[in-house]
């Protein structure tokens, strides 16, 4: 039987695991978590990220969980606008917003009964030899396959090995992200039913609401981001510094920020890998070594792209593998995966970092210069970014 190792059970692993297991490939699932377990935020699917789930899993219940997130335009922190909500170029291709706990269950149910999942397991070690099975331990037990899918973030010890070159750095800002469920979300203004976009002097602020269902409670998602350095403080001083940074914001911001607590927070630095690894896929033994996901390709979030990429990732390997069985011809689909991803993600992150770089914009001229330009350079970006979202499909 065909065996495959995963390494990491966020997003991109869940995803892997019960694609291949669904294909018939003994998997095995590592996590070094004691548990698998969602942040308690949310995430826009854009169509390609919706067109590669639904591929890997039709049955997998993606459109029950995913509200349609409407074009909510962009303004100025004193409510001006710079972009009208229903411009958003490609339309037709309307991403969606999922809570990440309803996108876990749907991944944590598509897994069935053929993968073996082993928590508290935190590799540190890998075998890539051309002539050798490849293989990953954590320094007690060893885990051989014919495949190994290294899914394990944007700090993957498996990268860092086979691609040292990649280093995971910080992008210059900090992001906050919260939901603040249904029954303490306060009602948005009618202009701001559909969430938005608002950009100031180096920060923005990004509200969304969730269906009905969304985790069982709805409510609404919303991401803070500040130029600068992680704060250390405790959430509760880190909510508080928020609420100081975007006090006079137009509504609905300090409303949600007064809605959130501290335990609703999650904050981390915004981080990248520059450069990209050289390769994603490494052949050995029967087969070979492929990286996904934040491994292979951390970028900035402004265009909320990094998990779509991480379900094409999945999506085309499951193609170029599902049927071929070890030997020299997965060795071949390992160099095909590299071929088929490389370029589109370097494309994709591009995108993000010139987005990043727009929507971070500080300083009186570059900000006068962003505000005036954005009418046209953010849908011009944006259309180009959508057109790389909308164009995608899987493969056959
Ligand atoms: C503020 C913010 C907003 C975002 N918004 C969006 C969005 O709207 N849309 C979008 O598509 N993307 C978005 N992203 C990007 C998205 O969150 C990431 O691209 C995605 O989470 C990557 O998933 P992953 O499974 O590759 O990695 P991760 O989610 O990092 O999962 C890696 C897993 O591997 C495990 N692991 C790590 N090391 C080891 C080890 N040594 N051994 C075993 N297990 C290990 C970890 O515990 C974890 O479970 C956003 C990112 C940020 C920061």
């Amino acid at each position: 039987m065909r065996t495959a190792v995963v390494v990491g059970a966020g997003m991109a692993g869940l995803a892997a695991a019960g694609a291949l297991a669904r294909d018939g490939w003994r998997v095995t699932l590592l996590e070094r978590g004691e548990r698998v377990a969602a942040p308690p935020t949310a995430l826009v699917l854009w169509p390609n990220g919706r067109r590669a789930l639904e591929s890997l899993d039709p049955d997998g219940g993606w459109c029950g969980i995913a509200a349609p997130l409407p074009d909510g335009g962009v303004r100025r922190p004193d409510g001006q606008w710079l972009v009208a909500p229903h411009t958003r170029p490609g339309a037709g291709h309307a991403p969606a917003v999922v809570h990440l706990e309803d996108l876990y269950d749907a991944l944590v149910a598509g897994l069935g009964d053929g993968v073996e999942i082993r928590t508290g397991v935190q590799v540190s070690t890998v075998r890539a030899r051309r002539a050798a099975r490849p293989a990953v331990g954590d320094g007690r037990v060893v885990f051989e396959a014919d495949l190994i899918v290294a899914a394990d973030g944007i700090d993957s010890p498996v990268r860092r090995v086979l691609a040292p070159e990649a280093v995971a750095v910080g992008s210059g800002f900090a992001a906050w992200q919260a939901v603040v469920p249904g029954y303490r979300a306060p009602a948005l203004p009618e202009d701001q039913a559909a969430g938005g976009e608002t950009l100031g002097a180096g920060y923005r602020f990004v509200s969304m609401p969730l269906g009905e269902r969304a985790a069982g409670r709805g409510g609404v998602y919303w991401v803070a981001t500040a130029a600068g350095a992680p704060r250390p403080e405790s959430p509760a001083t880190q909510l508080s510094l928020l609420r100081r940074w975007f006090a006079e914001w137009h509504a609905p911001v300090g409303e949600l920020l007064a809605a959130t607590r501290p335990e609703d927070l999650v904050p981390q630095e915004v981080r990248e890998l520059r450069p990209l690894p050289r390769a994603y896929g490494f052949r050995c033994g029967s087969g070979g070594v492929v990286l996904l996901g934040d491994a292979a390709h951390a970028m900035p979030h402004h265009l909320g792209q990094g998990a779509c990429l991480a379900f094409e990732d999945v999506a085309t390997l499951r193609s170029l593998v599902a049927s071929v069985e070890p030997g020299p011809a997965l060795c071949q689909a390992v160099e095909a995966y590299d071929r088929a991803r490389r370029p589109r993600t370097a494309s994709v992150v591009r995108q993000s970092r010139r987005m990043s770089a727009v929507v971070q914009a500080r300083g009186r001229l570059a900000l006068r210069a962003r505000d005036a330009a954005l009418g046209s350079l953010r849908p011009r970006i944006l259309g180009h970014a959508h057109g790389l979202a909308a164009d995608w499909h899987p493969p056959e």
